[in-house]
Parts: C-alpha cells; structure tokens; sequence
C-alpha cells in the first residue's frame, strides 16, 4: 500500500508514545487501584507486598523504578501505587528538571510520605542526578546546607535502563520489569475500556483489535477510540466485526497491528538491499525517516514479531518477514 503523507508521530495511530489526543483519554480510561491494573500479574503481586510491608512498618515505600517499553502502563502503575497508599503524587520528568534550582523547588515542596515521579528519568542531567543522590539516601539537600527533607519516595519510569547510571540506578530499592502484554489482557483491557466508554462492542472485533494492539494497552485503547469512530459515522455506533475490519482497512493498519510505515521499512531492506544485511543508518536514510525513531519506535515490534533480525553486518528481514509481505527471498524461486 503506498502512502505519502508526511507521517508524524502524533498522527501515527500505532505509535506506543503518548499524543495529546492520548492525554484527555488516559484520563478517564486509566485504573486507579491495584486489581482494576489488568496483567504484570508477578509485579502486582510484588508491589502489594512491597507496599503492605511498608505501611506495617509505618514508614515510606522505598524508591521505586519502573522500566519498559512506552504505553506500556508505567505511568498508570505510578499513580495506582499512590492510590494504595493514599498519598500524594508530584508528577515530573527528567527532561523538564533543567536546574539545580528547579530540583531544589520540587523536593523541598514535598511533604512527609509523598509520591515524586519522575518520567524519563534517564534524560536527567547528570549534574541533577547528584543532587538527588544524597536526596534519596539520607533526605538531604546539600545545595541548600541545614535543611532536611522529608522522607518521601521517588517513583522513576523509564523506556531505556542501559542509559541509566549505575549509582543513579542502585538507589532504588526496588525495579520493576514492564514486559508486553499477553493477548488475553490486552483482550480485557480493551473490554474495560469499551464499558468505561459506554461502546457497543462484539467478541469478534475485540480480538481483532487486540491483535494489532503490538501488546500495548496505549495502542489498543488507541485503536478501540478510531474504530469507534468509524462505527459511529458509517454504522449505529455498534463496532461489530465487518466496520472493525473496514476501519482497519481504511487506516491501513494489517491484522499483526503493522502500518505503512513498518511496511516500507521492511520493503525498502527487501527492495533496495537485497533483503539485508544494511545498516541502520542507510536505513533511515532510505525510508526517509530518523535514524533514532527507527531504532526506538519501529525495529522493536518488528523485530519482536521475529520479521527483522540484527546482526554483526546489519538488518536483515526474516523468511517469515518476507512472508508477511508475500515476498519471495533472494535465490528462492516462489513464495514461501
Ligand atoms: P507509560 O507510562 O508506560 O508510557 P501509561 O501508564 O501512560 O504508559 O499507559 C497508557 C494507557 O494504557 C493508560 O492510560 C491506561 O489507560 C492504559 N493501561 C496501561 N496499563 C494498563 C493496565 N495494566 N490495565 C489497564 N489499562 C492500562
């Protein structure tokens, strides 16, 4: 399928970041509480004990860090911690933390038992980073001498571990892995979010959109909003299984949740490069798209789906990758 509108991230309906569309429907579709927050089954079970433990003790949770894939529900998880305890939550992110001033502001705001969450907190400043180290051993503000903190909890997201500093990443008592989802949560998610949005909805078209959801609860509430969409405009409202598909085929999104702009990724390797082994960077450069969002955004479904593979020499697309698209591999005679 060709299409060449200049995509953008906000118009990328698969996209697992957060759009300001997202912003006013996370708002309404996101669990508060620990048994409203469907999978990450072992992590609940975890955090509950973590949490239970604590409040016995009488004292604070210890630091907490939240990692995985965007959409994912770290935020969600986050805010659902400071439900459970019934304590206030700041809401931060690394990038928007730019002075020593601005840290100082925030930590010296908190009260006694109060939730800090950082978003993205490896975009820190490493220069803030050291503010905060003596702030989450020992309470302490050295910029500011004589002041004591009091003891709260810093609750830290991010989408990538590796660029966390070690001393950064030892001071948080606990971590926690946000894996992809498995398809019959995605299935309940997407169920819950159809109730709190009071739309008609099909067993059918459920799992039909939870296919394409890529196992992220962001992408499938995404998808349940633009089929409901389309379901209103062309039918009663109702999303049953021949608009669920007609919507899909419009937004040229196919059954495994791939867009047009995976397609060209993996046909542009096909096409132009003989299937691979190429670089990422010639990648990028052929598809038009930045080399960053191809590696953050694109390759990681892709190659979770096992269509991309990357090896010592570069990309390469997998047979069942050519499959997909119904590509013949280089020196095979037919179709796979
Ligand atoms: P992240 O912070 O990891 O990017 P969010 O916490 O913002 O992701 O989650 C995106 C949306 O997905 C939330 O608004 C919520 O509606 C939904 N969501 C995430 N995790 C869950 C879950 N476990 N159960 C139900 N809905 C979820």
């Amino acid at each position: 399928m060709e299409n060449n509108n200049n995509s953008t991230d906000e118009e990328r309906i698969i996209n697992a970041q957060e759009t300001n569309g997202d912003k006013v429907l996370d708002l309404s579709l996101r669990p508060k509480k620990l048994d409203e927050y469907i999978g990450q089954n072992k992590i609940k079970e975890n955090l509950s004990i973590f949490i239970q433990a604590a409040q016995k003790r009488g004292e604070p949770i210890e630091h907490v860090l939240l990692y995985g894939s965007p959409g994912l529900g770290k935020t969600t998880l986050a805010h659902v911690i400071s439900n459970e305890l019934g304590s206030n939550i700041r809401v931060t992110s690394g990038p928007a933390i730019e002075k020593s001033g601005d840290l100082a502001a925030i930590l010296t705001n908190l009260s006694e038992g109060d939730i800090l969450f950082i978003d993205e907190i490896h975009r820190l400043n490493k220069n803030i980073e050291e503010i905060l180290y003596p702030a989450m051993e020992d309470y302490a503000l050295d910029i500011i001498i004589g002041i004591d903190l009091p003891r709260f909890t810093i609750i830290g997201a991010t989408t990538k571990i590796s660029s966390l500093s070690a001393p950064l990443r030892d001071r948080f008592g606990a971590t926690y892995h946000l894996n992809f989802y498995e398809h019959n949560d995605i299935e309940k998610i997407i169920n819950r979010s159809a109730k709190i949005l009071s739309v008609g909805i099909e067993d059918e078209p459920i799992k039909e959109i939870a296919a394409r959801s890529r196992f992220t609860p962001r992408v499938a509430n995404r998808l349940l909003k633009r089929v409901r969409d389309y379901s209103e405009v062309k039918g009663d409202g109702r999303i049953n299984n021949n608009l669920c598909q007609a919507a899909f085929d419009m937004l040229e999104i196919d059954e495994l949740g791939l867009d047009w702009i995976d397609r060209k990724i993996l046909e542009t390797i096909i096409d132009k490069f003989g299937g691979g082994p190429v670089g990422l960077n010639t990648i990028a450069a052929a598809t038009g798209e930045d080399m960053a969002t191809v590696e953050d955004v694109y390759e990681p479904y892709l190659m979770r789906l096992a269509f991309l593979d990357r090896g010592p020499r570069g990309r390469i697309v997998t047979d069942i990758g050519h499959k997909h698209l119904g590509r013949k591999k280089k020196g095979q005679s037919k179709i796979l």
